[in-house]
């Protein structure tokens, strides 16, 4: 497998909660020298410091509902005009409805997007990862409640507390993979009417997904 980095390469990750979009999108935008764009992660740091849209999303976001499409439409939009986004970008999280991808190619179109890989991952998967999954109240890693590197309750980066997510109580959960059939997933069928739409298959170990996540975007950007 090839590691060379595709530079200017601009990428949609979509998958459900647990699918590993958020790894996944972190290593694909090191290799790439691009940004990592998550909106969970920006919304979370809004609400960490209690600005005026971390005050209006922090509700939504512990009931695993949506930020409204406007709100979210300014944020993407705002942050794709900052300079390191010149470069390309893998947004993670973000389009998450039709309203949302519509809007995206409207803010695109002097860059219009590569690819969108879905990742794809079962519910079952899903719900048994997002429930013994625990975040680093610091720095954020993700890690499995079971990972002998946290059994002290200390995050090895930052010296963090690694802590569940409210909206990864089983009823958030339940909730947010409910919108997600209903908002997100009718966007497969629409990247793949574009011709834009590669399915990864997410299951298996991080470097496994990996490989098979560069192969795709190796396919579209012509890296052989
Ligand atoms: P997950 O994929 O596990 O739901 P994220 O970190 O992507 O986690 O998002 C967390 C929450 O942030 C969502 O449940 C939602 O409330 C809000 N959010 C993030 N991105 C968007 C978006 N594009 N549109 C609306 N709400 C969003």
């Amino acid at each position: 497998m090839t590691a060379a980095p595709h530079p200017g390469v601009r990428t949609v990750i979509l998958g459900r909660q647990g699918a590993g979009k958020g790894t996944q999108a972190q290593r694909l935008a090191a290799l790439c020298l691009v940004p990592h764009i998550s909106t969970g992660d920006m919304l979370r740091a809004a609400v960490r410091e209690g600005t005026p849209l971390g005050l209006k999303a922090k509700e939504i976001m512990e009931a695993g509902d949506l930020v409204p499409d406007d709100v979210m439409i300014g944020i993407v939009d705002d942050r794709l005009r900052e300079d390191d986004a010149e470069r390309g970008w893998i947004l993670d999280g973000f389009p998450r409805t039709v309203g949302q991808a519509e809007a995206l190619g409207r803010i695109t179109t002097d860059a219009p997007l590569d690819l969108v890989v879905d990742l794809v991952v079962d519910n079952e998967v899903v719900i048994d990862r997002i429930s013994s999954r625990r975040t680093c109240d610091g720095c954020q890693t993700v890690y499995r409640a079971d990972d002998p590197a946290i059994a002290d309750g200390t995050c090895p980066k930052c010296g963090g507390t690694p802590r569940q997510r409210d909206d990864d109580q089983p009823e958030a959960i339940r909730r947010r993979l409910e919108i997600y059939e209903r908002e997100t997933a009718p966007l497969v069928d629409h990247y793949r009417g574009l011709g834009l739409l590669e399915e990864v298959d997410g299951l298996g170990t991080e470097d496994e997904v990996f490989d098979r996540l560069l192969a795709a975007v190796d396919h579209r950007t012509g890296v052989e």
